[in-house]
Formats: structure tokens, sequence, C-alpha cells
């Protein structure tokens, strides 16, 4: 499939931190003389030593934007209007509740101004990512009454793996469910099966942000293609961080073998330099995904993506029409 048909493609995107996408361009008009270049990570032979390096390197660019309701709808604007022309329809973004935390951002505010930056003819739906100590005696209440908000459609929990599984998460989670929020977890990007299996019977989620080490172990896999969960799966991410060696050894394409629903992302692309088109060139060209692997990809996507039942059959119609149209079924 060439480049532009890669781009143009309607398809989902399902991981993608908002903070984590914001233009380079930005930072420019703020500081034209620090980010004069482009930044190092970006070029494709980058690897970061260690997460919390990476860590730092986003909060370094992110906390100089991220000060205030307007500034989040400004960005979240430009993120969403790129993501539409790289052929998005329906996206699931995070805002990262440590950003909020410490600008001293309202929640509410900060959520409505993000979905009222949503373009005609897209579907956002916004996350709060939490650190795992991200809910604690600071935060806590502020994340309590978060349950409430209109413009927040669910919960995603992020950060160094290592670090432990909060004891707040399972019942938080399970009273965010009945809060009408949807759930997920980011784990097996740094830690392995057994986390990622953790995970999903502690928390209850069916939706695991990167999970690629499930690769690791057979019966973990077995265990995510009969719950049905899903990968939302970061190539460029992974290489850069080092969770794989490279490209060639991905393991995207074991996991959909092993009857695993997966979808491709960009993670944060302000980190990572990469497009959703470039996410997918590589998947294609370097990973060696067929066509009908593509296209089961991002049919896949359609199929999870947390909207009606009408709305689905539309976009999966909008996807046939495509592919109709381009002689690629
Ligand atoms: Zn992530």
């Amino acid at each position: 499939m060439t480049r532009e048909l890669l781009k143009e493609m309607p398809k989902g995107e399902f991981h993608l931190h908002l903070e984590g996408s914001l233009p380079y361009s930005f930072l420019r008009e703020l500081d034209p003389v620090k980010f004069a270049e482009l930044p190092p990570f970006w070029n494709r032979d980058y690897r970061f030593a260690t997460f919390p390096d990476f860590d730092r390197e986003l909060l370094a660019m992110t906390g100089l934007w991220f000060t205030s309701p307007e500034r989040y709808h400004k960005a979240a604007k430009a993120v969403f209007d790129d993501a539409r022309e790289q052929g998005v329809l329906y996206l699931e973004t995070s805002i990262a509740s440590g950003c909020l935390e410490f600008g001293g951002l309202d929640i509410f505010e900060v959520c409505a101004a993000v979905k009222s930056a949503v373009p005609e003819g897209m579907t956002v739906k916004l996350f709060m990512g939490i650190h795992h100590s991200g809910y604690n005696e600071n935060y806590g209440k502020a994340l309590e009454e978060s349950l409430t908000c209109p413009n927040l459609d669910g919960y995603d929990i992020h950060g160094n793996e290592p670090d432990y599984l909060g004891d707040w998460a399972a019942d938080f989670y399970m009273r965010a469910r009945e809060a009408g929020k949807f759930t997920k977890c980011h784990a097996g990007e740094f830690m392995g099966p057994e986390f990622i299996e953790r995970a999903v019977s502690e928390l209850g989620v069916t939706r695991i942000e990167h999970g690629v080490r499930a690769v690791e172990s057979g019966e973990t896999m077995k265990f995510l293609a009969d719950g049905k969960v899903v990968l939302d799966v970061c190539p460029v991410s992974n290489i850069k961080l080092k969770v794989v060696s490279s490209f060639k050894e991905h393991p995207l394409k074991k996991l959909m073998a092993a009857g695993i629903i997966c979808t491709v992302n960009r993670d944060d692309p302000l980190i990572f330099g990469s497009t959703l088109e470039e996410e997918y060139h590589l998947v294609q060209e370097e990973m060696g995904l067929t066509d009908k692997e593509i296209i089961d990809l991002v049919r896949n996507g359609f199929r999870i993506a947390l909207v009606s039942e009408e709305q689905r059959r539309a976009y999966l119609k909008e996807l046939d029409l495509f592919l109709e149209k381009n002689s690629l079924n």
C-alpha cells in the first residue's frame, strides 16, 4: 500500500498522550532560540537510555506550554486537526493528571477546553492519565470529583512500570466504570506478561496500552485473546525506548497471529517524532505486515471504538468504500 493510501485510509487512533503530542512549532514560538533545532530524539536511530530520561525530556517541554485551559484548547485543536489530516476519524487521547496537578488547573475546565476543540466529523474520547502514584492525598479528591466530569470519558494508568500498581487503582477503576467511564492501563512495556495479567485481573480493564511483552508468554497471549483484551501498540515508541530491539523483531505480527486485537498508534509524537502514516509505513515495510493485516488492524480499531452501533457501522462503511475505491479489498 502506498504511503498516501496509508495516510488517507479512514482510521482510529487509541493511544495518544495529548501533552506528548504538542506541535513542536508551539515551543519554537515560545522560545525561538532554545527550540531552533529539531530535537535529537526525532532521529530514527535515537534510543533513550531509560524511561525516566524520556519522562524528563517530555516534562521539560510540556511543562512550558500546558499552563492554562486556553493553552490546552489551542494545542488540542492543532493535534486534532493534524490527526484528521492523517485520516483519523476516531481518536482516544489522554491528559496527564500530573500536569494538571502541577499547573494547579481545574479538571472540568481543561476537559471542556479540550472537547471544545474537536473538529466537525471527528469523535474524540478524552481520558485522564494517572501515574501509578498519582492518586494521593494531594490529588485524590480532585480525581474523585472528576468521576462526574461530563467531558471526561475515562481513565488510563501510566508511568514508570516497575512502580507498584497503587492500592487505590482497583477500587477507583470499579467506581469509574460504575460512573460510566471507560478504563484502560499501560502495561507490558517494561514489565513482562505477569504485570499485564495483573492489570487485567486486578483492575478489570479490557484495554492495555502497549502490552507487547505479552509475546514472551503463550499463556498470556491466550489469556488476552480469550478475554478479547485489546493492545494499543506504538511501534516507534517501543523502538526508541528499547522495549524492542528492532522493527524486524517487533512482536505485533505474532500478537495478531495469536488472535489478539491490536491497534497502531503514536504514543508521544512530540518526543518520538513520528506521524501515524510513518507508523503504518514501518509496520508494513519493516515489520512485514501485509495489506490485509493492515486493513484488519484498522477495521478492528473501528470495531472496538467507544461509539454507538450506528456510528460504528458508518465508520466501517466509510472504510469499505475507501478500500473499494482503491481496489484494496
Ligand atoms: Zn503511552
